[in-house]
């Protein structure tokens, strides 16, 4: 499966997506659905999100099959572990839902450490 990502600016600077990109190539946690998976291309989302349709298009143009958002945009890291809610956007469904609408793609809500008793939510 060849995968797109979308971060969030909020983290651009703080993290070089070394565990999205680890579960990726291990196909574990938010990838753990497929048998296989190639990254396609990252972006980063700029608020308040309204390039994100054309961010995910050009991900297609690309080749990318599934869209993913990073973990952190929807989930905090509190006492060492992953919870789920406070993450970086406020309007991370409205996002998944713009891309999947604008690209018809399946647009998946997660990638690296999820929540404990969160399975990823697929728009
Ligand atoms: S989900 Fe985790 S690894 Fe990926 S960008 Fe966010 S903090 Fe970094
Ligand atoms: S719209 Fe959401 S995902 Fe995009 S940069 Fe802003 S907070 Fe981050």
């Amino acid at each position: 499966m060849k995968i797109g990502l979308i971060r969030c600016e909020k983290n651009e600077d703080r993290c070089p997506l070394t565990g999205c990109l680890t579960c990726l190539k291990e196909t574990k946690e938010g990838f753990a659905n497929y048998y296989e998976a190639q990254l396609t291309g990252v972006f980063t989302c700029h608020c308040p999100g309204e390039n994100v349709g054309n961010l995910g298009k050009i991900l297609k143009a690309k080749g990318a099959q599934a869209i993913h958002f990073c973990t952190c945009s929807f989930s905090r890291k509190e006492d060492g572990k992953w919870k789920l809610g406070q993450g970086f956007c406020e309007n991370v469904d409205g996002l998944l839902k713009k891309v999947t609408n604008e690209t018809g793609l399946p647009c998946v809500k997660g990638s690296a450490h999820l929540p404990e008793g969160y399975s990823v939510e697929t728009f």
